[in-house]
């Protein structure tokens, strides 16, 4: 249809009406082709985000913004699978999912995006690691996940172009917190690239988006109902953000504790989130018991297949392999790195891990806009999960920053993140849900 006065659709959604889906087309297409003004577009963000989307608009939105740009198919051997997590803070499961997977004999083509805000990203991440590019383009992707079993890469410009620029007004007209705008935000760039499997990690607690498990349910429901309505297969973990997953939180040192994970040297959350995942994966796409399914993938991170994946993706994306090895002769370093120390005596009861995001990204490690510059070495090492005893003097952590100043202003915003009890206080669990 054509588009007609954009000003009646946003007039409408403003009224609370519900959009017929070619209308909600016109207006995007009438976006990307600069009919649609900035002005009406953030008008419309806000209605929707104020008197909600039905599923049908939701899907007309999602549609819409995957027909802005092209789309992605492999032809593999293998089942293929795309895991994505909403965004969260120490949070690197791809890192370890992604060669564990290829480890386990599935295909993982996986687009990446960058942190924004309190959230790492990573392809932040992974560029901490000399000489790697992400820039590989959807041929070479397919080469390597064909050789490797692998490949996280950034996502090109002309996939799904309607979601980068609406993304982009979404965060500058605080309209970026909507469940059906986040849906269709994070489903168009899944239903755009042709796996087997859309595994999700909705992340929910004071580090995520969704600051509840019953929004991240809703959400994860939204994209369900979205990927059901694409006749495609997807499952989604709604799994714990109220702490930060894994201990770093920054770019070179989230590269250089995935590495440790690989090397079977260090467990924990992190570690068991993304042998959760493989479980899910493989129990999705072979049909084998989930338990099983984990079995073999603790498996791959002992013998060192998984560890070997991950240094052949490296190579094949022209990074230095010693990082698979010795991450720290390679890895840019800060020049301060000074302990972090518990001025508080008890059983940590909270982590607002939005505060450590928020102190990593004042180091440098984050960014506040697209496109800002960020500083692979500096970031934050905070070791205690809700549950565990601290006693005043313990060494916790490290930050490492660019100098003394920025290291004793991160580590009082971590110390200040941290709530004890006088109580023994119970972990929260790692997986709130597992929905399909
Ligand atoms: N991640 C996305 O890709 N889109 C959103 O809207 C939020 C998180």
């Amino acid at each position: 249809m054509s588009l007609g006065d954009p000003r009646d659709i946003v007039a409408a959604k403003r009224d609370g009406q519900s959009l017929p889906p070619s209308e909600v087309e016109a207006f995007v297409r009438g976006y990307s082709t600069g009919e649609v003004s900035d002005a009406l577009a953030a008008s419309f963000l806000m209605a929707a985000l104020l008197n909600g989307l039905d599923d049908e608009e939701t899907l007309a939105l999602t549609s819409a913004m995957i027909a802005s740009g092209r789309t992605i198919s492999f032809a593999l051997d293998r089942p293929t699978v795309d895991k994505h997590s909403t965004g969260g803070v120490a949070d690197g499961v791809t890192l370890v999912f992604a060669p564990l997977a290829a480890a386990l004999g599935l295909a993982v083509a996986k687009l990446s995006g960058r942190g924004l805000g309190h959230t790492g990203g990573t392809l932040d991440k992974l560029e901490s690691i000399p000489g790697l590019r992400t820039d590989l383009g959807p041929e070479r992707i397919e080469r390597q996940v064909a050789e490797i079993g692998c490949a996280v890469a950034a996502q090109s410009p002309d996939l799904v172009p309607a979601d980068g620029a609406l993304y982009a007004l979404r965060d500058a007209t605080a309209t970026v917190p909507s469940i059906p705008l986040i849906a269709a935000s994070v489903m168009s760039k899944k239903l755009a690239v042709g796996t087997d499997l859309i595994l999700l990690d909705v992340k929910a607690g004071s580090g995520a988006f969704m600051k509840n498990t019953e929004r991240a349910r809703d959400l994860a429901g939204a994209c369900l109902r979205l990927a059901r309505a694409s006749g495609r297969k997807c499952r989604v973990g709604v799994t714990d953000m109220s702490q930060p997953l894994g201990d770093a939180v920054g770019n070179a040192l989230d590269i250089a504790e995935a590495v440790a994970i690989l090397h079977g040297d260090s467990r924990g959350r992190l570690r068991d989130l993304a042998v959760w995942f493989a479980g899910r994966a493989l129990e999705a796409l072979r049909g084998e018991a989930f338990d099983d399914a984990c079995s073999a993938a603790e498996k791959a991170l002992e013998d060192g297949s998984a560890l070997e994946r991950f240094r052949r993706m490296i190579v094949a994306q022209e990074g230095d392999p010693a990082v698979t090895d010795d991450p720290g002769s390679v890895l840019p370093a800060a020049p301060v790195v000074r302990p972090l120390v518990s001025d508080r005596q008890g059983w940590l009861a909270a982590t607002r891990a939005d505060a450590i995001g928020h102190a990593a990204g004042a180091l440098g490690a984050g960014r506040v806009h697209q496109g800002d510059p960020i500083d692979p070495a500096v970031g934050i090492v905070v070791h205690p999960k809700i549950g565990d005893r601290l006693e005043v003097g313990d060494a916790i952590g490290q930050i490492h920053a660019r100098d003394e100043a920025s290291a004793e202003r991160a580590a009082h915003g971590v110390l200040a993140a941290l709530d004890v009890s006088e109580e023994r206080v119970e972990a929260p669990e790692l997986v709130h849900d597992w929905m399909e």
